[in-house]
């Protein structure tokens, strides 16, 4: 069978068959022109290569009872969906096809990995969840009851040598240099001075996703469009936008790498990585989602605490990590930086924008 680099979304995947093809041509499979081949007849690099993630999934037939039907599915759409092995343009049977070619021994061995639906048992096993989630046997819901009413300052809901390891995964550094944006709603007719756009001052510093009332943390968004998102402000208002500048190199916490790192580093536990997967996800959701005024502040403790965890950890002995990056739940594509030390960047100019109007985008809900 001959497939193409372009028919893999993963990097790793891409960077074996750049490197180990033999010939450039048109892919039979995706279409693309003047790609990277892969025959399967004559090269041997991606041979077996999904085996050991294929592994981890067990038959319909033999999964626990009680196995939710609606968590079960074909291992492509699997490899597709849950771990963006292919690219977006593949469909299951153009990913049947390559897989049972890739992984023609395992085939052999239990065809009923690729023909039948499949399910990880392990998400029904407590003993492996208190081992190996970051939440261990508990769910999330369970962690915010927990540190909301119970214990505020010392959970043990969080498995905190897992959630080191996962957050080890989501690294992302930043030049000197770099621009950001944080913008203001304007109430009166005066422009906010440079230092008006700043992080609050600690006593005036009220609590939000990434800080506790008292602590001061500078939030800052991707771009001008995403700030005014963020503000949710009305037709006709008038905001101040902050152009910021980072003064060192520095190192954050990226949630929104969750869904697109290889998972074909070596070491990597395809299974751990699988139970855990959902809860960095449900983190990343956490923080984006937008504060509202009728916000009880104890909804933002959750992640407050694990914005203060992430901040005693150390990428490199000496070196903490300066913030936590999350995406915006009101700018699609937009992003947002929570730093933990504001000084880390300077407020270099201000713009003030106008809101012409709005729009309104809806459905009609049952
Ligand atoms: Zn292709």
């Amino acid at each position: 069978m001959i497939f193409c680099n372009e028919c893999f979304r993963d990097r790793q995947v891409r960077a074996i068959i750049e490197s180990s093809s033999k010939a450039k041509g048109n892919c039979p499979v995706c279409g693309k022109k003047n790609v990277f081949l892969y025959d399967t007849d004559k090269n041997i690099s991606l041979k077996d290569f999904l085996n050991d993630l294929i592994s981890i999934y067990t038959p319909q037939e033999l999964l626990p009872s009680g196995y939710d039907t609606a968590d079960v599915h074909m291992i492509a759409d699997e490899l597709k969906n849950e771990w963006n092995i292919f690219s977006e343009s593949l469909d299951s049977h153009s990913i049947y096809d390559i897989i049972i070619n890739l992984s023609s021994s395992l085939y052999i061995d239990t065809p009923k990995l690729f023909d039948a639906p499949v399910g990880v048992p392990e998400k029904y096993d407590n003993d492996y969840k208190i081992k190996h989630s970051i939440l261990s046997d508990h769910t999330w819901e369970d962690f915010v009851a927990s540190i909301k009413h119970d214990n505020r300052f010392h959970t043990d809901y969080i498995n905190l040598d897992k959630l080191k390891t996962y957050l080890s995964y989501l690294r992302k550094d930043y030049r000197k240099n770099v621009i950001l944006f944080r913008g203001r709603l304007r109430h009166g007719n005066t422009k906010y001075t440079r230092k008006e756009m700043g992080a609050p001052p600690v006593q005036f510093a009220r609590e939000g996703r990434a800080n506790s009332s008292g602590v001061s943390r500078l939030y800052l968004a991707d771009s001008e469009q995403t700030c005014i998102h963020e503000i949710r402000s009305g037709a006709f208002d008038v905001i101040n936008i902050g152009r910021f500048k980072l003064q060192k190199d520095i190192s954050v916490i990226d949630f929104k790498l969750i869904s697109q790192f290889s998972p074909f580093n070596e070491d990597f536990d395809f299974l751990e990585y699988l139970i855990n997967k959902p809860v960095l996800q449900k983190i990343d959701q956490e923080m984006g989602r937008a504060l509202r005024s009728s916000d009880n502040p104890l909804d933002y403790v959750p992640t407050q605490y694990l914005c203060d965890f992430i901040k005693t950890l150390e990428y490199e002995k000496g070196k903490p990590f300066e913030g936590v990056e999350y995406t915006s739940t009101l700018n699609q594509g937009g992003y947002n930086l929570a730093v933990f030390y504001p000084d880390l960047f300077k407020c270099t100019s201000v713009k003030t924008f106008k809101i012409d109007n709005l729009r309104y985008d809806y459905n009609v809900v049952k």
